[in-house]
């Protein structure tokens, strides 16, 4: 008999959608994606990622099993963008705030201690606000606007389809062997438990401060992050709040994250505000992302704030349960085993 390769559907050209058709393309599917927006970015929650891919760091929160699959990430998005700079990140705190950098330090790993001196070496512009930090030199940055475009631009040229302004109900899918929802929020209409934290982004250009890495300024509140995007652009984000608007920025959030930015650096104070951005990222109550079937559907979901950190993982294994059969791990620990 003649082997017929299988055709695979995917609902969402987010970052879910894109690496899970990678992986599928790479093992000899013919696949298709259906996305509602006109285009790439056009209505994902991936269009506002700071892009870290910080895995040490995020074990200050995260579950020891989002530290360990994120430390694939480096390399999946090494050898599909190249975007990704792997300058490590940098952990500040101010003054009064030092003992976060304890607190930060013992729920985290392979990093070490650095003073005033190696500050000014990695960052000289932070190095009369800065004297104490921690440096997770493993990590890197990728810019994911140019991440998810280069990596669509390789999957067209692999021969996937993209289908775009088209908008689709999950069951009326025809004309293929497997559907794969990967429309992140908008499946709660068949993933109850999915739930939306909005997350917030400022996109500033400034001539006066020079940064190189990601950084992250510890705070008791306020903490934020800042990723270099070249040629001056800085995202800066920090947000997590319980609530699923995906449109509406309030005050305070602008204050608080302008705030963190100027006490980062009094510099900002004359950076250009030149995008102020806001999307609700998709989770799961323990904030840990999910591969399942629902129904003949399978299910790619949950990425929370680990979107480009988590889904290269997730992609392998929705690859894995299609090609080979495997069955699905009920967490992301059972995964690793
Ligand atoms: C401010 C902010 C900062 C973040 N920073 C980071 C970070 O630094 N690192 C990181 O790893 N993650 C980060 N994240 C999280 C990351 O953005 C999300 O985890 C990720 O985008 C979720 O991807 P997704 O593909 O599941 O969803 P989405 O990106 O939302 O993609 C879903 C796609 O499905 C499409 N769709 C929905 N319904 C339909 C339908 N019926 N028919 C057709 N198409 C449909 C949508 O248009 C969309 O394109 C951040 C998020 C925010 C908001």
């Amino acid at each position: 008999m003649e082997w017929k390769a299988m055709h695979i559907t995917i609902i969402g050209a987010g970052v879910a959608g894109l690496t899970c058709a990678a992986e599928f393309v790479a093992r000899g599917a013919n696949v298709r994606i259906l996305e509602r927006g006109s285009k790439i970015g056009d209505k994902a929650c991936s269009w506002w990622a700071g892009g870290m891919l910080a895995p040490w760091c995020e074990g200050e929160s995260a579950e020891p099993a989002v530290v360990k699959l994120g430390q694939r990430a480096i390399d999946w998005w090494k050898n599909h963008t190249d975007t990704v700079i792997s300058s490590g990140t940098l952990v500040l705190a101010l003054g009064r705030d030092v003992s976060e950098l304890k607190t930060f330090a013992n729920k985290t790993e392979n990093y070490e201690h650095v003073n005033a001196e190696h500050i000014a070496a990695l960052e000289p512009d932070l190095a009369d606000h800065f004297h104490k930090g921690l440096f997770f030199k493993d990590e890197a940055f990728l810019n994911p606007r140019k991440a998810i475009i280069q990596l669509s631009q390789e999957l067209e040229r692999l021969g996937v389809e993209f289908v775009f302004n088209s908008e689709v109900k999950i069951n009326h899918v025809k004309g293929t062997d497997l559907v794969v929802d990967c429309r992140g929020l908008e499946a709660r209409d068949i993933l109850k438990t999915l739930r939306g934290v909005k997350g917030e982004m400022l996109l500033i250009h400034s001539n006066d401060v020079k940064i190189n890495r990601s950084i992250r300024l510890l705070h008791p509140r306020i903490p934020l992050y800042l990723v270099p995007r070249g040629d001056g652009l800085y995202m800066v984000g920090a947000t997590m709040i319980e609530n699923e608007e995906r449109e509406r920025i309030s005050a305070r959030s602008v204050f608080e994250l302008l705030g963190s930015t100027f006490a980062l650096h009094p510099g900002f104070s004359e950076a250009e505000i030149v995008e102020i951005g806001v999307d609700a990222r998709p989770a799961f109550p323990d904030n840990t992302p999910r591969v399942y079937w629902k129904d003949q559907v399978l299910c790619v979901n949950g990425l929370y704030r680990h979107g480009f950190l988590l889904s290269p993982s997730m992609a392998q294994m929705a690859a894995n349960v299609v090609f080979e059969g495997s069955h699905i791990p009920e967490s992301i620990d059972e995964y690793l085993r």
